[in-house]
């Protein structure tokens, strides 16, 4: 390092924004404790009320069924499938009930790429929600899904994402990022579903329509060190250009069941990787927790290494638990993790606009000490409404052309 950290630290604490060389230097050689401490300084100053938010919402898989076949992932079923599922619009105002029941102010709603979902299928359902719970959020579909979408639809980006805000999207999550480099997106077999400029060109477009969005980063598979940086460089770029994001989450790739398989990053590898995203993303205003991976303790830590958020209550989750992690936290939970850190929790909503203090102070709540999944096990009803909607694949022409059971 050609600067010593004192004089690095004396850069941060007036503000001045890192290089790539120097966030490269410290994420490799600065001690942890250095970094953790850079790195809550900057929160406190972009923080200085010593609050950590939270947000209530779930996070529903509307389908599992994908053509991408990310090596990374152990969640979606091939078309085909006999496990393969999508989820009918009722199924999925019951998960909104029960969201609304805990406090939840809206769905995190991901899928698989299934090529038997045409865009009428997600306008619809988006316009059947907003009809039904005219406040509730739908923070919605990635940028590898709009791609899908735009390639399947055959309509540009742009007017997807204008139809989609036309039928009730709120936000767009920042999933299907992993790393932001080709050469990486390539050994994943995630480079088909979308390029790195691909990804960044859905979130600009996002941006400019007035979407706010966030980001996220996977790490700990093929990439280097460089790559990381790369990955979070290119994200303080488009944020200096639009200003759309709102937050920025990284957590570690989880190995079990997936074709690539490996061991996963440790919980220091991850508060290093975390701080130096405080110190690098100068420019977002929040960063958050992944408990859901590293789990509650590790969790916790993160707020003395740069978090301000501890994400979502987390209701549901599918996509983390196939690939072996399945931590659990209430509202409850993380309240006292929270408070246990010395910070003072509130709920909010996607602005990271405060809504309050914790639900379960207000009025009562049932305890969540399990996670729900998207269907029972075993359950391969096709939802009724589904006919309505042309197929591609030949098992969706199949389906969808013999007499259908309703849905329960
Ligand atoms: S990560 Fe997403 S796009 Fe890739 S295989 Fe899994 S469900 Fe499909």
């Amino acid at each position: 390092m050609n600067q010593t950290l004192e004089q690095l630290q004396a850069r941060i604490e007036d503000g001045d924004r890192l290089s790539a060389g120097e966030a490269l230097s410290l994420y490799r050689t600065a001690p942890t404790w250095w970094l953790g401490r850079m790195a809550d300084l900057v929160r406190r100053r972009k923080h200085p009320e010593g609050l950590v938010t939270y947000i209530i919402d779930r996070n529903v898989n509307y389908t599992n069924v994908c053509v991408a076949r990310c090596n990374f992932c152990a969640f979606y079923r091939p078309v085909g499938s006999a496990e393969g599922y999508v989820l009918g619009f009722e199924e999925i105002f019951r998960k909104i009930d029960e969201t609304i029941a805990l406090g939840g102010v809206q769905l995190l709603l991901q899928g698989g790429h299934n090529p038997d979902l045409p865009l009428a299928w997600y306008e619809d359902l988006f316009r059947a929600v907003k009809e039904r719970y005219p406040s509730f959020k739908l923070h919605a579909l990635s940028p590898p899904e709009v791609v899908h979408i735009s390639r399947m639809s055959k309509l540009p980006v742009p007017e997807v994402i204008a139809r989609l805000i036309g039928a009730g999207l709120d936000s767009i999550p920042g999933g299907g990022a992993e790393i932001l480099v080709d050469r990486v997106r390539k050994l994943l077999n995630c480079y088909g579903k979308a390029s790195a400029d691909e990804w960044l060109d859905v979130m600009r477009h996002a941006h400019r329509a007035g979407l706010r969005t966030t980001a996220t980063m996977m790490y700990g598979t093929v990439e280097t060190d460089e790559e990381r940086l790369e990955h979070m460089l290119r994200l303080r770029d488009l944020q200096d250009e639009t200003g759309g994001f709102t937050a920025f989450i990284t957590w570690s790739y989880q190995p079990e069941h997936t074709e690539r398989g490996g061991r996963e990053a440790t919980g220091l590898e991850y508060l290093r990787t975390l701080a130096i995203a405080r110190l690098v993303l100068d420019n977002f205003d929040n960063l958050q927790a992944s408990w859901v991976t590293q789990g509650g303790k590790v969790g916790q830590l993160s707020l003395a290494f740069g978090a301000n958020d501890m994400g979502s209550v987390m209701i549901e989750e599918n996509v983390v638990r196939a690939a072996g992690a399945a931590y659990c936290m209430d509202e409850v939970e993380i309240v006292r993790n929270v408070e246990d850190a010395g910070f003072v929790p509130k709920r909010r909503n996607m602005h990271y606009e405060i809504l309050g203090d914790p639900i379960f102070r207000e009025r009562d709540v049932p305890r969540q000490l399990e996670l729900a999944t998207a269907r029972a096990a075993g359950d391969s009803s096709v939802p009724a409404e589904l006919l309505n909607y042309e197929a591609r694949s030949a098992t969706g022409k199949r389906q969808r052309n013999r007499p259908q059971s309703p849905v329960a």
